[in-house]
């Protein structure tokens, strides 16, 4: 029995969790693998409740299971408190405090959603590239940071920092997933201007000979976030760094045509991982049935695959995702016209049922 910790968050993150519930319950019903789940707090929903957006019950939790998925966090009712209350700061503790270091984003551009793209379809039909994203070192935690009064002024400080034992893993994290896909890893830096991605770009070469049957190659991040907008399916695997990996993979995303399908994981060196949308709390759309609930219900997929060593039920969610979109049913964020529309709850049904039928 697995037991994972369910964080629904903020926004439509409870809307989306509940219809990925319904998919984890219809494999309890129908597999031998039993999943038992266990609510948690994080966000704004947390700080409402307990004032703090990663309670210590929460982290408590969260070291007692074997995996955890995550809705979204945020929305504008606590934008104004401080920094450290934010509910983005739940986000980024519970990843720290867990050490997920190795964020998977996929970009898969299902051809049913071709239309979708705002590139052409000869040029993203068919996409299938993940990207690795170094996610709790660099920038985001790099020390000093602050802003202060420095010669009379206000002036702002952050660090980009890197450990080269932090670099080595998410390098060995990027070369195994190559391993299990099209055995190419290109690494994305700017070690022309910065230190840091010198010393990057130089594990980057010591770790790949551990791994003969993967290509290294490597690109500067200006130039990676060019040739990914015109020729995205020349990559296999990308890594990258905390910053450079949170925009490529944003865009790569975009490529997709919706932010709505897409999952992403943040894993640890034991493979234990938080799985979670890659959008936020959409509080533009929240409570109105309309969010799409896929890129959580394949976060599922992800975990099944990543964490839990369960390749056939992941595989299992990923078709009857694809019988459901062949089937024309869509969100309204990946409708066309002729599509059939329905809403977050129904879609979480009919992924239900095509895992049923
Ligand atoms: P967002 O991803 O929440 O929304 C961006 C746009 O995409 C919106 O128009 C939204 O309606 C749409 N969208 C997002 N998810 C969708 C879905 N499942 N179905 C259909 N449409 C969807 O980004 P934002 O508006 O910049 O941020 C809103 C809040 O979310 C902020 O508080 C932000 O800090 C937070 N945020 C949280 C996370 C996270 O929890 N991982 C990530 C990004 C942003």
């Amino acid at each position: 029995m697995s037991k994972i910790l369910i964080l629904p968050g903020d926004g439509i993150g409870k809307e989306i969790v509940a219809q990925a519930i319904k998919v984890i319950n219809s494999l309890n019903d129908n597999n031998d693998m039993g999943m038992s789940l266990e609510d948690g707090l994080i966000g704004g929903a947390a700080y409402d409740e307990t004032g703090s957006p990663l309670p210590d019950e929460t982290i408590k939790l969260a070291k007692n299971c074997d995996s955890i998925l995550l809705g979204a966090v945020g929305g504008p009712k606590w934008e104004s408190l401080e920094r450290n209350l934010r509910p983005e700061r739940g986000l980024l503790g519970i990843r720290s405090e867990l050490d997920l270091f190795s964020n998977l984003r996929p970009a898969i551009l299902y051809p049913q959603l071709a239309n979708a793209s705002s590139l052409k379809s000869e040029i993203v039909s068919g996409l299938d590239l993940m990207i690795v994203r170094e996610l709790v070192g660099g920038i985001y935690f790099g020390k000093p940071r602050g802003i202060e009064i420095k010669d009379g002024e206000r002036f702002g400080i952050n660090s980009a920092t890197y450990y080269e034992s932090e670099i080595a893993r998410i390098g060995h994290s990027a070369f195994q997933i190559a391993q299990k896909r099209g055995k190419r890893v290109c690494s994305v830096d700017k070690a022309n201007v910065l230190e840091v991605c010198e010393l990057w770009r130089e594990v980057m070469e010591e770790v790949s000979k551990d791994y003969p049957d993967v290509t290294l190659s490597h690109l500067y991040v200006d130039n990676a976030a060019m040739q990914l907008v015109k020729d995205p399916k020349q990559f296999d695997v990308i890594v990258t760094s905390n910053l450079f990996g949170d925009v490529l993979s944003d865009c790569a995303a975009m490529l997709t045509g919706s932010i709505g399908m897409l999952p992403s994981a943040s894993l640890n060196k034991n493979n234990y991982g938080m799985y979670e949308p890659i959008h936020g709390s959409a509080p533009d759309i929240s409570g109105k049935d309309i969010a799409n609930p896929l890129a959580t219900i394949l976060s599922v997929s992800m975990m099944l695959r990543y964490s839990l060593n369960q390749e056939e039920l992941a595989k299992k969610i990923d078709i009857a995702v694809i019988k459901v979109l062949d089937k024309g049913y869509r969100t309204a964020d990946i409708a066309f016209e002729g599509d059939k529309i329905v809403g977050t709850m129904e879609m979480g049904d009919l992924i239900v049922e095509a895992l049923e039928s």
